[in-house]
């Protein structure tokens, strides 16, 4: 039956593809005498662009050690699944998005082993069709760029240069080209050559697209509000703040895969190395992996990709210099504020500090949108995992306040990365409340003296 449906559609395509007159169509051109070429659909080619459709998104939880090993083989066993974290414990929830061939095969292994679940999701393609809908064109006037929409790399490059010659004390930094020959670009605000300074790190992950918006959201509210505590963040501190560290990746999830992680360096027959598993400290000990086909490959070795090593240059270069004291990196998803470290559940020095200022930060989100945040050490509060760029800020660059914030949605989200463009501007509201409260305890205890 199957057979006999793909030679029907075999019999229509050339029909189709004479149907348009025997000429060339321009975008994706489809010559007449061409046939059965499946890449000729009706003489349009469609995108080299990955589809979820029919894709399901499970939550499961785990019982019994049984379990655990079962999914752990099952992780490695299958490029199908889509895992978000690895399978670890019990009484943990995990989601896991599962390839429509798969759905029916995922499903009797839940029954066969008695697993707990919930299906959050049963067309992943629709959450993307809608959030793509969301998208403002590559080619609009950046200075078009509001947190209702979200924006491809260019729009928000030329966005930071546009804010920079409206406002005197921004300047557009560039810490050099990505893999694929890209700037990674952003901005300093400096209102007085003597302050403390606050470094933003954002996009490292390509598919969290709430990252960079809410990395311009905090731009542009450092510039234009007319609220007197953010005015004063502004004059008090400077700001240094990179939208996009991954520049690569985030154009990919634009042209050709919305869930794309990684960066894109080529290793023989796939590509991309989790730049959050690259740096040089505690690298590739834990909650990474060594394959390069897999979502947290940690790379060939120690800071190997041009990504981390710009961002390692620019902190040795500009930490003493421009005294950054706070480095603060932004993630989606699971609402989380979390601080070093990531490789160990051994405390840091400041770890009372940080446990503080984390709760501070989770109440006065609490107090402002009524989400709830959670905040810890990022081994014990998400899951172990070695080379994040917050561990080496904060114990090979010295920087004492780091924290990698989880933005929305919630852990057990149905949107997974795809947050819908109406929450933009909330979530990064929270962001910047959440930082702000983070400064002002520090700026307390004197960490800025
Ligand atoms: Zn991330």
């Amino acid at each position: 039956m199957l057979t006999w449906r793909i030679r029907a559609q075999w019999l229509v395509i050339p029909i189709l593809a004479m149907a348009s007159s025997g000429t060339n169509l321009d975008s994706g051109s489809c010559p007449a005498a061409k046939t059965a070429d499946s890449s000729c659909l009706g003489g349009v080619t469609p995108p080299d662009q990955a589809r979820y459709d029919n894709y399901r998104i499970y939550n499961v939880e785990f019982d019994n050690e049984q379990q655990i090993e079962l999914f752990q083989k099952l992780e490695e066993q299958s490029d199908s699944l889509t895992f978000i974290g690895h399978a670890r414990e019990i009484g943990q929830k995990l989601s896991i998005l599962v390839a429509a061939h798969r759905v029916a095969d995922f499903a009797d292994l839940l029954k066969t082993y008695k697993l707990k679940h919930r299906v959050l999701t049963y067309n992943f393609q629709e959450k993307i069709d809608r959030n793509m809908s969301e998208v403002q064109p590559e080619d609009i006037d950046a200075s078009k760029l509001d947190w209702q929409h979200f924006f491809h790399l260019k729009t928000i490059y030329e966005w930071l240069d546009k804010m920079a010659a409206k406002y005197s004390q921004l300047t557009v930094l560039d810490m050099g080209t990505s893999t694929q020959g890209n700037p990674i670009k952003g901005v300093k605000l400096v209102s007085n050559p003597n302050n403390k300074a606050i470094f933003i790190e954002s996009g490292i992950h390509a598919r969290e697209w709430i990252a960079p918006a809410t990395a311009t959201y905090i731009i542009n509210e450092l510039l234009t509000s007319q609220d007197a505590q953010v005015q004063k963040l502004a004059t008090d501190y400077n700001w240094i703040i990179f939208p996009s560290v991954n520049p690569d990746g985030y154009k990919y999830t634009f042209e050709h895969d919305r869930m794309w992680r990684k960066n894109r360096q080529l290793f023989g027959t796939c590509r991309g190395v989790d730049l959050n598993r690259n740096y040089p400290d505690h690298w590739n000990s834990t909650g990474s992996s060594s394959d390069p086909t897999r979502y947290d490959f940690a790379g060939p070795s120690a800071g190997s990709e041009l990504e981390t090593q710009r961002l390692i240059e620019f902190i040795r270069e500009n930490v003493g210099k421009e005294q950054i004291k706070t480095y603060i990196a932004l993630h989606s998803y699971s609402q989380m504020l979390m601080f070093p470290y990531g490789y160990t559940k051994d405390r840091v020095s400041n770890y009372a500090d940080l446990q503080e200022f984390g709760q501070k930060a989770a109440a006065a989100i609490k107090a402002e949108s009524g989400r709830d945040y959670v905040s810890g050490n990022l081994y014990e509060t998400i899951y172990p995992s070695s080379g994040g760029s917050m561990d080496w800020a904060h114990a090979e660059a010295g920087i004492p306040i780091a924290y990698t914030f989880e933005l929305r949605g919630p852990p057990d989200s149905q949107d997974l990365f795809i947050l819908p463009a109406v929450e933009i501007q909330p979530t990064a509201s929270e962001a910047f409340t959440a930082i702000r409260t983070i400064v002002e305890a520090a700026a307390e205890k004197g960490y800025y003296k």
